[in-house]
């Protein structure tokens, strides 16, 4: 499967998927449906699936122009989304599977930034290879989604399910928001090396204007204050020892950074 990422608007990211070897594409999170048409045309292949983690319009935007052109698709989403996605067919929740193509995703049901959110996980199909974790506007690189309907507990625990995923997983997040995120980790985490080494990095890459996105599930845990609520920097940083209330706090002061 090859993945295909696709700037849209000003800082989102779609990505398209392409089975080789069924010569099949699916998309995820199409905000906008013409760099998806765009991309189908140069490869040549047929839109099979959409892929939407969540209702709001930068990751569902694309949904009926998509259908309109590949009629045969069928729209994925999270089971509590019903009514909020433009034409969805299955309504998917916590360890349910999808297959595309050669590969299956496990779907993580993870609300916090809406209550209704899932993440598709595809396991690597050989030792060597990482998995791919599309997880909307859940974890992003460096940061995680604002809190719009859900929980600080509720999206602790949406967290702590990617925290288990092998450390090579690639996270294909929606939104090219790194740089803000690690000035902001700075902030709460300042002695971190692998943070400040990172944070060098994104920088130099998006003064030439380079994405930083994959990620993997490894540098997210060295370097995003938003899955190191049980670390000692992070439990200063908030003066609380608890997970929810220290998650609640960063995720609070990350708000008005
Ligand atoms: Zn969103
Ligand atoms: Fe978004």
């Amino acid at each position: 499967m090859q993945i295909h990422r696709l700037p849209a608007f000003s800082d989102n990211y779609i990505f398209v998927l392409h089975d080789l070897e069924h010569n099949i594409a699916a998309v995820v999170d199409p905000a906008d449906p013409k760099p998806v048409l765009k991309k189908l045309e140069e490869l040549d292949v047929e839109l099979v699936a959409i892929f939407n983690t969540h209702h709001h319009s930068d990751h569902v935007g694309g949904n009926r122009r998509l259908l309109q052109e590949f009629p045969q698709a069928v729209v994925y989403g999270g089971e509590r989304d019903r009514g909020r996605i433009p034409q969805q067919h299955y309504f998917l929740k916590d360890g349910d599977q999808v297959s595309f193509g050669n590969r299956t995703a496990t779907i993580f049901f993870v609300p916090g930034h809406t209550h209704a959110h899932i993440a598709y996980y595809f396991p690597p199909i050989s030792a060597n290879e990482p998995g791919d974790l599309f997880c909307g506007d859940t974890l992003f690189a460096g940061g995680c989604g604002r809190l719009f309907e859900g929980t600080p507990s509720q999206m602790v625990t949406s967290l702590s399910k990617f925290r288990t995923l092998p450390e090579h997983t690639q996270v294909w997040c929606a939104h090219e928001y790194t740089l803000k995120n690690l000035e902001f980790a700075l902030t709460v985490d300042p002695g971190n090396s692998y943070l400040k080494n990172r944070y060098l990095q994104v920088r130099e890459a998006r003064t030439q204007l380079q994405p930083t996105i994959p990620s993997d599930i490894g540098t997210e845990k060295m370097t995003n204050p938003f899955l190191r609520w049980d670390q000692p920097e992070l439990i200063a940083a908030t003066d609380s020892n608890d997970s929810v209330q220290c998650f609640a706090r960063l995720r609070g002061m990350k708000d008005q950074f």
